[in-house]
């Protein structure tokens, strides 16, 4: 990876705070995602990267700080929030497709409600959605037909549908057998290639050594470091991420 590529902001958090209760889950939390950068987020069980990924496109609120996505604040909620979180797809570890919908309507509904395209035009970019992930042969099955790595690649095709700015992934691939883990990680490795904007939560430490710009490592609900992989990997600078790392590699 070039890691002298400089971003244009795409993705923005300064002072994002929130609690759980007593749970104190984001603490001060200062992140920029470029253009075109691929962040991967690692991190121990309960540090927080779910809900700092939910907080992006406030599926989460947040108690101060503030969020800028393109460069336009985050709203609380209305019209605004609904644009904004168009642009910003998720794809999550249970793949949330809909069961009673086929592959193809399933990449096709939100085109129709979101984007107001027409039923042709949806369909078409279904299609070439689907080929584009391996799944164009499975269009008119149902999500149970398919196995955990197909669905979870028709999750990312429905995310891509609406064009999205940026996507983020939460454990894309934890809840696969492991002979199907390539097969989504290969799909995210084409869409970071391709220069999609990509925050990415997952213990996949192979795509964040490959594919991500930088790694921010988080624990306690702050992020301790935030750094190229290759710096990150070789020479943690926290007690708390050489720990970490002690454990899975
Ligand atoms: P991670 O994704 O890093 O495992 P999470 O963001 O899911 O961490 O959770 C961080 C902490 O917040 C955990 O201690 C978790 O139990 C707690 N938490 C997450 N969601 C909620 C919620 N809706 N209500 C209360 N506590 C929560
Ligand atoms: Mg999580």
């Amino acid at each position: 990876m070039n890691t002298d590529t400089t971003f244009a902001p795409l993705i923005e958090l300064s002072g994002v705070n929130k609690h759980f209760g007593a749970l104190h889950v984001l603490q001060d939390i200062e992140l920029t995602v470029g253009r075109g950068e691929v962040v991967v987020v690692i991190g121990p069980s309960g540090s927080g990267k779910s809900t700092l990924c939910r907080a992006i496109n406030r599926l989460e609120p947040i108690e101060s700080g503030t969020i800028t996505i393109d460069g336009r604040p985050l709203p609380a909620e209305g019209k605004g929030l609904a644009a904004l979180r168009a642009e910003v797809g998720m794809v999550f570890q249970s793949f949330n497709l809909f069961a009673h919908k086929t592959v193809l309507e399933n990449v096709t509904l939100a085109q129709l409600k979101v984007r107001r395209r027409g039923r042709a035009e949806a369909e078409a970019k279904g299609r070439a959605l689907l080929e584009r992930v391996g799944l164009a042969s499975q269009a008119d099955k149902y999500p149970a037909q398919l196995s955990g790595g197909q669905q979870q690649r028709v999750a990312i095709a429905r995310a891509l549908a609406m064009d999205p700015k940026a996507l983020l992934f939460d454990e894309p691939t934890s809840a696969l057998d492991p002979e199907m883990i390539n097969e989504v990680l290969d799909v995210m490795r084409a869409l970071a290639t391709e220069g999609m904007t990509m925050v990415v939560v997952t213990h996949e430490m192979g795509f964040a050594r490959s594919a991500a710009h930088r790694v921010v490592f988080m624990a306690d609900g702050r992020i301790i470091e935030d750094r190229p992989p290759e710096e990150f990997f070789s020479s943690p600078r926290s007690e708390r991420a050489r720990d970490f790392l002690s454990k899975i590699l």
